[in-house]
């Protein structure tokens, strides 16, 4: 509650900001948001630690096949991302992220940066601390956090039902036990082994397209008929032959 009245008294600061200011809105930074207060507002051509942490939130809107760089530059990458997160959330579609934008993102991420409908639990139940992969623990984690984002905007575009993550990260130990590939995304922190539900496992994959994810296994493919996987990598692979993919 108390979070939420932050919250609220942060929106409204950003808000009077802009409208005094009229195009450069600087943040009253009293009433921080529990995760991350943006203090300025983002457009194309800007760059900084603020325009990646905004890239993080975003990095579920790429476009169909493409994946976001989270390099703290706003391109015209990322210009399209705010724009289709955005028209997904009934904002104005300009692809300038200001108070609006900044708004619905701190109403949809809790006080750990996660998003609402995901967690790092989730994201993690082979271990308590991401240790034991194939990249540092905060490294892991990180990757975690990213793949969380993306899958929030999946989840969004698929009607706000949910998607139930049955394995993410896991350290060697983890992966061996379970039988995963040597080079498995899962030792990395950016894959999630999603479980049919409200939406049948081919849907997910097909979504999945859609939201920032280069490898995507699921119905068809090799011991993949009873989740879809998603996960980043260096290049494209899809595989689920039993939809289409
Ligand atoms: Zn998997």
């Amino acid at each position: 509650m108390i979070r939420r009245i932050g919250k609220i008294l942060a929106a409204l600061a950003l808000t009077a900001a802009s409208t005094v200011i009229g195009v450069t809105a600087t943040a009253g930074a009293a009433h921080a948001d529990g995760c991350y207060t943006w203090g300025r507002t983002l457009s194309e051509g800007m760059s900084g630690e603020d325009v990646r942490q905004l890239q993080i939130r975003v990095s579920g809107y790429p476009g169909y096949g493409a994946v976001l760089g989270l390099d703290g530059a706003y391109g015209p990458a990322t210009k399209a991302a705010v724009t289709r997160f955005q028209q997904a959330y009934g904002l104005a579609a300009d692809g300038i992220a200001g108070p609006n934008t900044f708004n619905k993102i701190y109403a949809l991420q809790d006080d750990d940066c996660t998003p609402i409908n995901f967690s790092y639990a989730e994201l993690n139940r082979c271990n308590s601390d991401w240790s034991g992969g194939a990249v540092s623990a905060s490294t892991a984690k990180f990757n975690a956090r990213v793949t969380m984002w993306k899958l929030q905007a999946m989840r969004h575009a698929l009607g706000d039902q949910s998607i139930v993550v049955t394995s993410g990260f896991r350290s060697y130990a983890c992966n061996s036990a379970v039988g995963g590939s040597s080079t498995s995304r899962h030792l990395y922190g950016d894959a999630a082994d999603l479980a049919a539900g409200p939406h049948s496992l081919c849907r997910l994959a097909q979504q999945a397209r859609n939201h920032g994810f280069n490898e995507i296994l699921g119905p068809g493919y090799p011991g993949h008929d009873d989740h879809t996987h998603v996960a980043d990598k260096s290049y494209r692979t899809w595989s689920a032959p039993s939809c289409g993919i």
